[in-house]
């Protein structure tokens, strides 16, 4: 389906167009593997020489029209779906980076992807530089290294809430032949399309908002197909020099620039390390997608709600929601999310950890959970939680402070969530 529709309209059709007399909705390919008359023809697919399936674990048919649903959503080329969100970002960079390689990233990120790059790929040999989300030019430009191979960022910051200068991060990746990956997960397509400041890659956590209905884990990979991987070619050998084990081919002569990336991710990484997400996740998330557009207005519109409430009580030392005339993100969040940003609030209660901690438990419409953006209202501390394995420092640089909550506004009335936060306060 042309791209050219609304996004309402991409989030239900995109991606999947049934003929005469064929199912409607998405089917379920619960398959593990594809028959075929001939060893040659089988053997043509395993060339990367014909297109087709041939096993799961490399692609399926559910999980490739839902990822042809979010590259729609994003205005990308290609996608693919992976196991989690996690899972996304290490394909992402790992596509990329290799041993020896440096990232460029910004401090204010998800938790674990702050793990993934700081521990786990350090382990594999791959370095990273954290720059703050506020950098000036300068501090950015000097975080860059000969063999920096991509530069990271969250275009909402969970949970620090900082809003990402998409165009400025964008620029200088370019300006070192580098692409730009955007973690896409809490603004969702529906505020915020990175691609359309300067993007190159974009990944989620459809745990998410896209799912919605906190039932299925998964991420998804996008790319824009813009950046010119050739134009830099010794720094990218993986994609513009002979892949040993498909025979040699070079994925940006096969597939182009629109699908080099993306075809070197699934037929390379998810062949040899596997994070597939499941047909059957994939048709739960794709059945939130289809509401995608409707729920996410939603969201926001009962969290500028909350985050005025919370911003006006005397019991609450500060809030931070981009929404808020004032708030340190307010003119760049007008900028890059002008219909809302996300359902997420974080917010400091006086009397610091221990009050923190005293007001969530006595939440009753809220639940403490380790998620956010689904339909039931949760909250969070993330000191004692998701951050819990960073010193003072690494949390002042990952925008938590110790009194934070993270408060996820779900779709329940608004009023009944503020009349909660009152009880709670009082
Ligand atoms: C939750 C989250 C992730 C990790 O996603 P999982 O699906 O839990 O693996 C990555 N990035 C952001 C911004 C997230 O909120």
């Amino acid at each position: 389906m042309a791209q050219k529709t609304g996004l309402g309209t991409r989030c239900v059709q995109a991606g999947y167009t049934p003929g005469n007399g064929e199912p409607r909705q998405i089917p379920i390919i619960q398959s593990t593997t594809y028959k075929y008359d001939t060893g040659d023809a089988m053997g043509r697919l395993f060339d990367l020489e014909d297109s087709g399936y041939f096993y799961s674990r490399i692609q399926n048919p559910t999980t490739d029209a839902v990822a042809a649903r979010i590259a729609a959503l994003e205005g990308g080329t290609a996608a693919m779906l992976t196991a989690s969100g996690m899972s996304a970002n290490f394909l992402a960079a790992f596509n990329i980076v290799e041993c020896g390689d440096h990232i460029v990233s910004s401090s204010s990120i998800y938790g674990g992807t702050y793990n993934l790059f700081s521990v786990t790929m350090k382990r594999m040999g791959a370095e990273v530089t954290f720059v703050s989300p506020d950098c000036t030019d300068e501090e950015l430009e000097a975080a860059f290294r000969p063999n920096t191979k991509m530069v990271f960022g969250e275009t909402i910051a969970n949970p620090a809430l900082t809003v990402l200068d998409i165009e400025k991060f964008a620029s200088h990746a370019h300006a070192h032949g580098v692409p730009l990956v955007i973690d896409n997960t809490f603004a969702t397509p529906i505020n915020c399309r990175p691609f359309e400041w300067g993007a190159d890659i974009v990944t989620h956590s459809t745990s998410k908002y896209m799912d919605g209905h906190g039932g299925a884990l998964g991420g998804c990979i996008v790319d824009s197909g813009k950046f010119d991987w050739t134009a830099h070619a010794e720094k990218f050998p993986g994609l513009c020099t002979p892949d040993e084990s498909y025979h040699g081919i070079i994925y940006t002569e096969r597939f182009g620039l629109e699908g080099a990336y993306i075809n070197k991710a699934t037929s390379q990484l998810m062949r040899d390390l596997g994070p597939v997400q499941s047909p059957q996740n994939a048709y739960y998330l794709n059945l939130g997608l289809e509401s995608l557009h409707v729920r996410v207005p939603r969201h926001c519109s009962t969290a500028q709600a909350v985050a005025e409430y919370l911003n006006a009580h005397e019991k609450v030392e500060w809030v931070h929601y981009c929404g808020l005339p004032g708030d340190k993100y307010y003119e760049v969040g007008q900028k890059y999310l002008p219909n809302g940003s996300c359902g997420v609030v974080s917010f400091g209660v006086k009397g610091g950890r221990a009050e923190a901690e005293n007001f969530m438990s006595r939440l009753r419409v809220a639940a403490i959970e380790t998620h956010v953006a689904d339909a039931r209202t949760c909250c969070l501390h993330p000191a004692s939680t998701t951050h819990r394995q960073m010193n003072a420092e690494e949390l002042i640089a990952a925008g938590v402070s110790e009194n934070l909550v993270r408060y996820s506004c779900g779709l329940e009335d608004p009023d009944d969530l503020i009349s909660d936060i009152e009880q709670a306060l009082a």
